[in-house]
């Protein structure tokens, strides 16, 4: 049988539905059942196996799987020693420090001597240790937030999305210590020449999705005098494809522009004579 890379992904869980999709969208096709722990796509050789995500890291270490997608909070916490090959950018969070109300926080000084219960030692750790705090860490693997609650600790350090659950628990977020997202991992060497060309294929595609989701695409029409101060405002680029329209004066122009600097050229556009501007999201889009 032909040489296939082999992808982790979680099997269930807030990481599920979006690497997927970022599969999906570089056009890989593959069955959408979610009960399969093990699936190979269609159209590319590229296999998928449905796991945990806390197993991820080292299931490629061992070679199950060669790549695979999960948050880097996990990956940094096990510390194996993989590569990084993209940060995908989805599934945000932060590892915040929380104490009770009645804690009188200033930073991370006053955890000194303190208990905090985690379940990121590895990660806290470091950075205790980075500012010279020393602290007793308390390693729990879930509800983090009822320890202070219970009397076993004077603090937490807890991954945080909207601090609601903190807020029930009589928390209150007082510092982010390290954010996270989603990142595609993998082994430092893929052992193979096929799978490797493999994941550069792969990569290729991803870089493109990821480039495409970043910019939009922008039509308008203008006055054909007032060409030259847009490219200006559109400057950085290749000049905007420019259409002459039937009326005369007029033209129809097209260019594509980066998402956090959108609303400044809309503004500038607008003020520029610009009219009908329309903006599409752009599906694909390289080099
Ligand atoms: P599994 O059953 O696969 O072990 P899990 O419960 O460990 O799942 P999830 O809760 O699905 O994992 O979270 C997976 C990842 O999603 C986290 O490691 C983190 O990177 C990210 N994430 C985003 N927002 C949050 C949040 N509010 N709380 C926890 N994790 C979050
Ligand atoms: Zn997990």
């Amino acid at each position: 049988m032909d040489e296939v890379l082999r992808i982790a992904i979680q099997k269930k869980g807030r990481l599920s539905e979006q690497s997927l999709e970022i599969i999906k969208q570089c056009g890989i096709k593959f069955g959408a059942d979610e009960r399969v722990l093990k699936d190979r796509a269609t159209n590319f050789p590229l296999e998928f196996l449905y796991v945990r995500d806390d197993d991820i890291p080292s299931y490629i270490a061992d070679g199950i799987a060669d790549i695979g997608i999960v948050g880097r909070n996990e990956y940094d916490e096990q510390g194996i020693d993989l590569t990084v090959l993209r940060d995908l950018g989805f599934a945000k969070c932060r590892l915040s420090i929380a104490v009770p109300h009645e804690f009188a926080y200033k930073d991370l000084l006053s955890l000194e001597g303190k208990r905090i219960a985690t379940s990121y030692p590895r990660i806290l750790g470091k950075i205790l240790k980075e500012e010279g705090v020393k602290a007793d860490l308390v390693s729990v693997s879930g509800a983090v937030e009822i320890t202070p609650l219970v009397g076993v600790a004077d603090a937490i350090c807890d991954l945080v999305s909207t601090g609601a659950t903190l807020a029930m628990n009589g928390l209150k977020e007082v510092q982010t210590i390290y954010r996270s997202s989603a990142v595609m991992i993998g082994r430092k060497e893929m052992g193979s020449k096929v799978k490797e060309e493999i994941l550069s294929r792969l990569l290729l595609r991803i870089d493109a999705v990821m480039k495409a989701s970043s910019y939009k695409y922008v039509i308008f029409n203008l006055p054909e005098a007032q060409l030259e101060a847009v490219a200006a405002v559109v400057g950085g680029m290749k000049s905007p494809t420019v259409t002459k329209l039937m009326e005369t004066g007029w033209v129809s122009v097209q260019i594509v522009v980066a998402e956090d600097t959108f609303w400044e050229v809309f503004e500038q556009l607008k003020a520029l004579g610009a009219q009908g501007i329309l903006v599409t999201a752009i599906e694909k889009m390289t080099e």
